[in-house]
């Protein structure tokens, strides 16, 4: 049984297989659960978005809406950390994103670490996108994104979670922040481009290691994922 480190970031997969279009799920939620309690990714033939709160995983499908993920359930990237915030504070002015990761910035140690966020309260607006489920032969990302399901939610309660990541880890993972939103209800969801915090707290946890997991399928070793506009590639699909 490994011991359960805290703010230790694991991460199966790298987002350069994404751009790939290696879409198939390679590790189980059984597995990645064992590497945290808070985390984001996409599931199995890129249907839809994965966020994990509290020790529990949800996927948002294309109708906005949670479900749960089962253990046998798989995944082809995901990132998790057992989440202990060092950083806190509370929200009860109404804040953009940009100024809470304006205020984020002004706390932390800057930009060459990797942190993980999570910021619960109620929301003026949230608004999402999901991941629209694929099938083999699997496109590109920059094509599967192409018909991707926008919602956009005003006066919600809920938590988004995500992580700060280094521009210079850009190809394994997405440059800046990347968040996903799950309401109070755990009934809907997202990837968030965009949100207005009324009220609520924010909590960040600076991650003092990182363990990148490799799928080990023939596709994923053998694919060329050295597209010379991967990082354009990511930017449109990402943000
Ligand atoms: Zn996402």
């Amino acid at each position: 049984m490994e011991s359960k480190r805290k703010n230790r970031l694991f991460q199966h997969s790298t987002m350069a297989a994404l751009v790939g279009g290696l879409f198939g799920g390679t590790t189980t939620f059984k597995d990645l659960m064992k590497h945290g309690d808070l985390g984001i990714g996409t599931l199995n033939d890129f249907d839809g978005e994965l966020i994990i709160v509290d020790g529990e995983p949800f996927q948002i499908r294309e109708d906005g809406k949670a479900y749960k993920v089962a253990p046998e359930d798989t995944t082809p990237y995901a990132t998790v950390t057992y989440f202990e915030p060092d950083v806190l504070f509370n929200v009860q002015e109404a804040m953009t994103r940009e100024a809470v990761e304006e205020k984020i910035a002004s706390l932390v140690q800057g930009p060459n670490v990797f942190y993980a966020v999570k910021v619960t309260g109620n929301f003026k607006v949230v608004d999402t996108r999901v991941a629209p489920k694929q099938s083999r032969p699997y496109p590109p990302l920059i094509e599967a994104v192409k018909t991707q399901p926008t919602y956009h939610f005003e006066y919600i309660t809920g938590t988004i979670v995500g992580f700060f990541t280094p521009k210079y880890i850009s190809g394994i993972g997405v440059a800046g922040y990347h968040i996903h939103f799950i309401d109070d209800m755990r009934k809907i969801g997202g990837h968030v481009f965009d949100y207005e915090l009324l009220e609520g707290v924010v909590e960040v946890a600076q991650q003092t290691e990182f363990e990148l997991e490799l799928p080990q399928t023939s596709e994923f070793l053998r694919s060329d994922l050295g597209s010379p506009d991967m990082l354009e590639q990511i930017e449109a699909a990402e943000n």
